[in-house]
């Protein structure tokens, strides 16, 4: 099935990871493992593509994700702002190396770039992928649609070059066994001719805040069930803003008006895998846990020793809130500084 699909792309996997901090981030470890492991599935080459910028250090933490080669794009003052004439430089970059596949995360700026640069190549377009797979046509990918209830899978026959962003929710930043420490090759890209700027300019870009983005998106979550009360559920309020955290709460929670639909995790509500999924008197019902399955770390307090949340988590502590949250408000505000 591999050699099918080899045989239909003539040119390589071009990941582009965003260093506009300077850093390389979780997305950015998250998008490198991904172009791994899915060059190895097509059985062709891969290597990285980024604005310059970043310094040599950051470029070196690429390298144990197995990436051999990495082009910094030089472009003229101002363009750095410029959406549209990022997207050019990019398309003709991955035009130039010979990219049959573009994957980008779907960031900010990748959800942006992404079509983009798909007009400057007339290539095929898939958004926000969770998953994909070897077809007899190609490659299968799917993602979901409609307030996620809904699955949608296309084939891509390799005849015209893909871009193809994957869902912050499916990225890992973990390093496959396979890769090893290796040094990656910098390369410089120039366009051919000045590129200009478009009609839009990026001002500023804020991060996002951890109170109000979508819970979907969250790194760092607390969450909160039926084991809260009215005071408690104010402590565990002060325990994410202390923790720059996004608060989620469980459908009783919900229902008793303590906080919006948008914060109601589980089935019903969002989908979420953060880094860290604090659960507080959460007891883990099916309908919540379906909601909490792709998250990198659980940790559940709960009084009944036998809560079903506590066999799904990767830490479990018996203990009553109303004793736990007070202290933890206090350990945490002298950890942080008192700064809320
Ligand atoms: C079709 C359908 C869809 C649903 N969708 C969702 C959904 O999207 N999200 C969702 O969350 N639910 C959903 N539910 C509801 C779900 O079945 C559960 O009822 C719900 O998840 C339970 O919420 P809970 O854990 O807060 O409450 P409970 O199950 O009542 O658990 C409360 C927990 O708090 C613990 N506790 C009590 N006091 C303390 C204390 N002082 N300190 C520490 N722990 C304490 C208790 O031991 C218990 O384990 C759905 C149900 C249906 C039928």
């Amino acid at each position: 099935m591999t050699e099918r699909i080899s045989t239909l792309l003539p040119g390589e996997v071009l990941v582009f990871v965003d260093l506009s901090c300077g850093e390389i981030d979780e997305t950015a470890r998250g998008v490198l493992s991904e172009a791994s492991r899915l060059a190895g599935r097509l059985g062709c080459g891969w290597s990285a593509i980024s604005f310059a910028g970043a310094g040599s250090e950051t470029i070196e933490e690429m390298a144990p994700y197995g990436v051999q080669k990495v082009t910094l794009i030089e472009s003229a003052p101002g363009v750095a702002d410029s959406l549209e004439a990022q997207g050019r430089l990019l398309a003709q970059a991955s035009s130039e190396l010979g990219a049959t596949l573009v994957l980008l995360p779907h960031n900010d700026l990748g959800g942006t770039l992404a079509p983009l640069v798909t007009s400057q190549l007339k290539a095929a377009l898939f958004t926000e992928a969770i998953s994909y797979e070897e077809h007899e046509a190609g490659l299968k990918m799917s993602r979901r649609v409609l307030g996620e209830q809904v699955a949608e899978t296309k084939v891509w026959d390799g005849t015209s070059p893909l871009v193809l962003t994957m869902s912050p929710l499916v990225l890992s930043a973990v390093v496959l066994p396979a890769m090893r420490r290796g040094e990656a090759q910098v390369a410089w890209w120039r366009p051919s001719a000045p590129v200009a700027a478009g009609a839009s300019r990026i001002l500023e870009r804020i991060p996002p805040d951890p109170q109000t983005v979508d819970v979907s998106e969250a790194e760092v979550m607390v969450s909160v069930g039926l084991g809260c009360d009215k005071e408690t559920f104010e402590q565990v309020r002060e325990l994410t803003r202390l923790l720059n955290a996004s608060l989620g709460v469980t459908r009783p929670v919900y229902d008793l008006g303590f906080a919006g639909f948008e914060r109601m995790v589980g089935q019903t509500g969002k989908t979420v895998a953060p880094r860290f999924y604090l659960a507080l008197g959460i007891s883990g019902s099916m309908h919540h846990l379906g909601g909490i399955k792709d998250s990198k770390r659980i940790v559940a307090v709960n009084l009944d020793p036998k809560a079903p949340i506590f066999p799904n988590s990767d830490e479990a502590f018996v203990a009553d809130l109303r004793h736990v949250l007070p202290l933890l408000v206090e350990r945490v505000k002298s950890a942080v500084g008192g700064a809320a």
